[in-house]
Parts: C-alpha cells; structure tokens; sequence
C-alpha cells in the first residue's frame, strides 16, 4: 500500500531540537475530528524526549503537550516478537504511552473506544477488551468497551458516538471525548512500570484504580442523604473520613468524572462548585 506523507517541522517542548517528521496525508485529510493528537516517541526528534504534537486538518502545529514517563524498552526485539506477547509495556509499544493513557482512561471513565487498526496489528478484540477488564475491580468487568474497526480511509469512517475515543494502531488519537489532563494515568503508570514482573504491573494499576474508586463510593456515600455539597466541603469531608492527606481539585474532578460516567449524572451534580456559583450571578 503506497501512503503519501506531509513533513512536519516539529520541535521538542523539552529541549528545542528541531526535526523534520513524516506524517501520512490521510491524518490531515480527514475533517471531522479537527485536530489530531500524534505521539512523537524518543529518537523521532530528539534523543532523551517524547511528547504529542496537536496538529489541526490543514496540517499546521497547533500545540505540544509533554509526557514526562521516559522509558527504556527492549530494542532487540522486533515488533511482531513484541505484539506475541501481552504486556503493559508491549502495548505502549505499539500504542504509545500517551495512546495508554487515553485507553485507561477511557476504560476507567466507561467511554467506547474505537482503534483503527493496520493489517499488522494482531490482537483482537476479545484479548483488548480482557487485558482492559484486568485493571478494572471485578464488579466492573465484562463490559465490552473496545472495538476495532477495519478502515480503508479515515473520511469513510462512520463514528457518530461524539462521547468515544477514536485512535488507530499508528499512535495518532482522533477524538478525546474529555478535556482533562492524562496525570492520574501518568502517575499510576509510572509507579506500576517500576515493577518488573508484567503480571504485578496490571495489578498494581487495578489496585490504583480501586483506590480512586473507594473514594468514588464514599463520595456517593456522603451525597445520599443530601440535596448538594460544595466542593471544599467534600474534599474536608473526603479526607478526613478516609485519612488521605487533602484531596486535590484534579482528584474530586476524577472523582466527579467517574460518578457521572459509572455511576449517575444526578448524583455528580449534587457536586457544587463555589466559582460556579458566583459566575453563574455575574
Ligand atoms: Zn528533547
């Protein structure tokens, strides 16, 4: 298959290095999703970063964001060696670690993910969707979430859900369906890949997760009985029941996330914030 490439001129958020990189036409030709999040893996542009460049439809830079997980993979392996087995760190092989990010997010959050994938790309479906269940506590899992599409053209595709994840096998993300940054995913990463053996890494993240969804179930705990919290109040409340040191606003806006993704939206707007409030008068 002959694929035509645009250059793009990209630059290290880092360090400033400056490289030229190839990117497949067919990213920018497609028109619905506006701008495409591409993951610039270390050696791209520079030798010691890696970062994701946001480039719109016409093909010019919109913005960078820094990922901040550097991480040494096997070099020795080829990709088809790597794609056999399933790790964590063989899926951000091939899907990137910002690509990881997105994927654990959206199944955490309970938004569909849609991959469309390249005639290499072995896995299927089923495996996806298990591997997504291993970091989810029981009660959650068997839900298929992840489906792989087959697509000749980006134009054809035919994804009316505005509220999925759509990212292909090439390490390009089309549609985030959230606007929050990627730091709960970043930080509960970073700890499980400094573990060696790959089974503890999924279950150090699942743990991670049950930590943020045993805040999740205290929080709905406290909202029952009540017709709303103010935000500052909740996050008092939270940390002095379950004897966590302060809650950020990053976390209660997880915590929010969650409860209206998983678990009610009317439960989640019980959930007031005092900025709110006061610009809702002005
Ligand atoms: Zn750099």
């Amino acid at each position: 298959m002959s694929e035509s490439f645009k250059v793009l001129e990209v630059s290290c958020p880092f360090c400033g290095e400056t490289e030229n990189i190839n990117i497949p036409v067919a990213i920018f030709s497609q028109k619905k999703f506006g701008t495409v999040k591409i993951q610039v893996p270390v050696n791209a542009v520079c030798p010691e970063h890696q970062f994701i460049v946001f480039v719109d439809t016409k093909g010019v830079i919109r913005g960078y964001e820094k990922i901040d997980i550097q991480m040494a993979l096997a070099t020795t392996e080829t990709d088809r060696e790597v794609q056999r087995r399933i790790s964590l760190r063989n899926l951000i092989q091939i899907f990137g670690i910002y690509g990881i990010f997105s994927l654990i997010h959206a199944k955490v959050f309970n938004y569909t993910s849609y991959i469309i994938k390249n005639e290499n790309f072995e896995y299927n479906e089923e495996l996806l969707n298990m591997i997504g269940d291993m970091i989810l506590p029981e009660s959650r899992r068997g839900k298929k979430t992840i489906y792989l599409l087959d697509s000749p053209s980006l134009n054809k595709l035919n994804i009316k859900d505005k509220k999925a994840l759509i990212m292909d096998t090439q390490q390009h993300i089309f549609q985030t369906p959230w606007n929050v940054k990627m730091k709960f995913e970043e930080g509960i990463l970073k700890r499980a890949l400094e573990i060696i053996d790959e089974q503890d890494q999924l279950t150090l993240l699942q743990q991670d997760i049950r930590r943020l969804i045993n805040e999740v179930n205290h929080t709905t705990y406290i909202l029952q009985d009540r017709k709303d919290i103010y935000e500052d109040e909740l996050i008092e409340q939270l940390s002095k029941d379950l004897k966590i040191k302060a809650i950020n606003n990053y976390r209660l806006n997880l915590i929010k996330e969650y409860i209206r993704r998983n678990i009610s939206e009317e439960i989640a707007s019980k959930i007031k914030s005092r900025v709110g409030e006061f610009l809702s008068i002005i």
